[in-house]
């Protein structure tokens, strides 16, 4: 038996250094009498090749053994675990067939996997929504849109609240993905969505949070020209009747860094050109604007235009969607004024007296500092002593001691960094207050929810950013991997197999060395409360505190050990920089500027600036996603100056670990469906597909090592009429 799955004419892949893998054939096979086996292949090169393995290998399917192929009738199959033969360029094979026929979406058992073609494909409109509604998976392609349909009939019938997790890479199709996601439950009920203006339908104003999170949340990187900075967890809350009754919302971790800085080609984000472009010429009056963005050093990267996008018109649709969710437009120049703000904030010149260190900024004559102080109410001189001067306070006496330049600039962009972020976290606030009011939440009885979050993430260099946003991988790698074993115990149980023997990869010990007692967020969190705490002494205490036994695995050695560490992912390898880390992780203003902010004379900054300060210390303004808790509006309350938001800082990692352990509870008590985006080429070619790119993100997200766990106890699986007829 063992032999005759290598028998003459057995068709096989072989790796190929050009292609990744070809195709070949068995030619002869000769089992000897002590169980060794030779088998003579040819391939579709032509180069004959030869191999001696035992029967033994041949049963245990051994790494060394070239893979099968499968038949041809399988070669598109909808679904990968239906195929015979379980290995990687049998996969490969199936997804490239389907991709150029055009079929984006395959499964892979419970997960839907999506490959982006960057091209039109008219899959999406209101005839093929109401050709889904109300139909089984089997009954109709894979799409996006059987993944809704199981999620809605799944709280129908099970009144069970649903969550729809959508991963990959930058680029790879999630944010657009989940926009499908949302119109499909927007429209299913009612039947369908029409883009009138006026309408402010709750089903509207779910789908108006869209353009206004991405115009302060996405930005042009180098990957993606609409890339989401942020992650992000909806909650679409229906009534005992599905209908949807209002939304639900919880963002995570957005990319401050952009806002003072952006690598070349990329932009900062897309709010502010809209603002530049749009605007009329009283506002632009009003706030000094220049519709030319060159002249903002925020705004100065070598980017400004993005092909097929007009900031302009976009702008009107930011601010009509604003107007949906119940921002009047009083509140949205309220906004508005506060970027223009940060914008002239920028333009502060910061420079350095000529025989010293100590940093200045000319009170008097800088025109920018005039203008962002009138735009956010702050006194022009507290702001620039406060910046170029540090206010220390030794037990009980008070002195003053110069910054330098380069500390004074990142006190400014701190300052700004600080003001934009607040501007996200009020916006989230606002839209949470309208489509979660007591109303909304009285009459809901499910929900189904869609995670946006960044995928697995492993640059040249890789920051703090990359640290979270990894951690947050590793967490839902976990609940995936945990999901699907569960399954497949199931399965086993069932037709009474041995499935002990099975093994997969335990990412426990990564997330240990993160998120445990003494780990890397703690030993990060300790340093940054330290006055003294620097990257260098941060990097020294990781090193000398982590290279333990139990740790060893995770917490490789690095190369560059005191610049760097090395965390073993489950998807690979990462450096991180420690440039940087302290800054980032704090995350917040000095206590100075804490003082003007809090007691500006622009009320609506106050109002931003006790939501920023309050993220992570105020337990209403991130309360656990599915608690029905009202959310508690800033908007009666009087700035509480200095005494009132002073306390122990919460810092941005420990934010964020809470947030992600909180989502990771409400996630436990939903009914999980899995969608895996796949960008299939790097430079976003229409119906371009790069194997090997392809390969590894099916390797990153998952979907491999659970085919791996499937076909471990079988890595063949026949149906009985398959195996009969055979
Ligand atoms: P990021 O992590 O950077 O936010 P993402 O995974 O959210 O990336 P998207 O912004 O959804 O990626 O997609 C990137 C681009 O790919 C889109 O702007 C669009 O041009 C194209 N795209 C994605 N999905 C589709 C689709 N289903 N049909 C056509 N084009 C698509
Ligand atoms: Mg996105």
């Amino acid at each position: 038996m063992a032999a005759s799955i290598y028998s003459k004419g057995t068709k096989v892949w072989f790796e190929d250094k050009e292609r990744g893998w070809i195709s070949g054939e068995v030619l002869s096979t000769s089992v000897h009498p002590d169980e060794s086996v030779d088998i003579t292949f040819i391939n579709e090169r032509q180069r004959e090749i030869s191999l001696r393995t035992t029967l033994k290998d041949i049963t245990n399917n051994a790494r060394n053994l070239p893979p099968l192929c499968n038949a041809q009738e399988y070669e598109q199959v909808d679904d990968l675990t239906h195929l015979p033969h379980l290995n990687e360029p049998s996969i490969l094979q199936v997804m490239l067939n389907r991709y150029s026929q055009q079929q984006l979406y395959t499964y892979s058992g419970i997960v839907l996997v999506a490959v982006n073609p960057f091209a039109d494909v008219p899959i999406y409109g209101q005839d093929v929504i109401q050709t889904y509604a109300g139909r089984n998976r089997d009954e109709l392609r894979p799409h996006l849109f059987t993944i809704a349909e199981e999620a809605y009939g799944a709280m129908q019938s099970d009144s069970q609240n649903q969550t729809i997790i959508v991963s990959g890479e930058s680029g790879a199709g999630k944010t657009e993905s989940a926009k499908y996601i949302m119109r499909y439950m927007a429209s299913v009920k009612s039947g369908s969505i029409h883009d009138t203006a006026t309408s402010t339908s709750v089903e509207h104003q779910v789908l108006a949070t869209n353009p206004i999170l991405e115009a302060f949340g996405n930005a042009k990187t180098s990957r993606n020209d609409n890339s989401s900075r942020f992650g992000k967890y909806i909650q679409i809350l229906f009534d005992d009747q599905s209908s949807i009754v209002g939304a639900r919302i919880r963002t995570y971790l957005l990319e401050r860094s952009r806002i003072s800085f952006q690598q070349r080609s990329e932009r900062n984000y897309h709010i502010f050109y809209q603002l530049c472009e749009g605007v009329s010429s009283e506002e632009r009056a009003n706030f000094g604007l220049d519709a030319d963005t060159t002249g903002y050093r925020y705004l100065s990267s070598s980017s400004i235009k993005i092909d097929n996008v007009d900031d302009a018109t976009n702008f009107s649709a930011t601010r009509q969607a604003l107007s949906v969710v119940g921002i009047d437009e009083e509140k949205q120049l309220a906004i508005f004024r506060l970027l223009a703000g940060i914008l002239h904030l920028g333009n502060i010149e910061v420079t350095h007296r000529r025989d010293a260190k100590d940093s200045i900024i000319d009170d008097k004559n800088d025109a920018a500092l005039q203008k962002a102080m009138e735009l956010l109410g702050i006194d022009p001189v507290e702001f620039a002593k406060c910046t170029t001067k540090k206010l220390i306070d030794a037990r009980g006496e008070k002195f003053s001691s110069a910054r330098t330049m380069d500390q004074a600039i990142g006190v400014r962009d701190g300052v700004a960094k600080f003001i934009y972020s607040s501007i996200f976290d009020w916006l989230v606030l606002r839209i949470n207050e309208s489509l979660s009011a007591d109303e909304a939440v009285q009459r809901e009885k499910s929900f189904i929810a869609v995670l946006d979050i960044y995928g697995f993430e492993h640059f040249q260099t890789n920051s703090f950013e990359q640290f979270c946003i990894n951690y947050a991988n590793e967490k839902l790698q976990q609940q995936f991997i945990s999901h699907v074993f569960k399954l497949e115990q199931a399965e086993y149980a069932e037709e009474a197999i041995d499935w002990t023997t099975i093994e997969f990869s335990d990412n426990q010990p990564c997330i240990n060395l993160i998120e445990g007692k003494l780990g890397i967020i703690a030993l990060l969190d300790e340093e940054s409360r330290l006055a003294t705490g620097t990257d260098e002494s941060l990097i020294d205490k990781l090193n000398s505190q982590l290279k333990t036994p139990e740790h060893k695995p995770v917490f490789k050695d690095h190369l560059h050990g005191n610049e760097a560490f090395l965390v073993a992912h489950y998807a690979g390898d990462v450096s991180y920089n420690i440039d940087g880390f302290l800054e980032k992780n704090r995350g917040t203003v000095p206590d100075e500027h804490k003082f003007l902010l809090t007691n500006s004379t622009n009320s609506f900054l106050r109002e931003v600036a006790e939501v920023g300060f309050n993220v992570g210390v105020d337990p209403h303004l991130h309360t656990a996603p599915g608690s029905p808790t009202k959310l508690v509006s800033p908007k009666n309350h009087v700035a509480p100056g200095l005494k009132a938001v002073s306390g122990r800082k919460p810092t941005q990692a420990s934010i964020f670990k809470s947030s992600l352990l909180t989502l990771m509870d409400a996630l436990q008590k939903t009914e999980i469906h899995y969608i895996r985006c796949i960008k299939p080429n790097e430079s976003k070619r229409p119906w371009g597909f790069d194997s090997p790119l392809v390969l590894a993100q099916l390797r990153a997200c998952g979907v491999l090592e659970t085919i791996r766990i499937t076909s471990a106890g079988y890595p063949t699986r026949w149906t009985y009429e398959d195996f009969a007829a055979r």
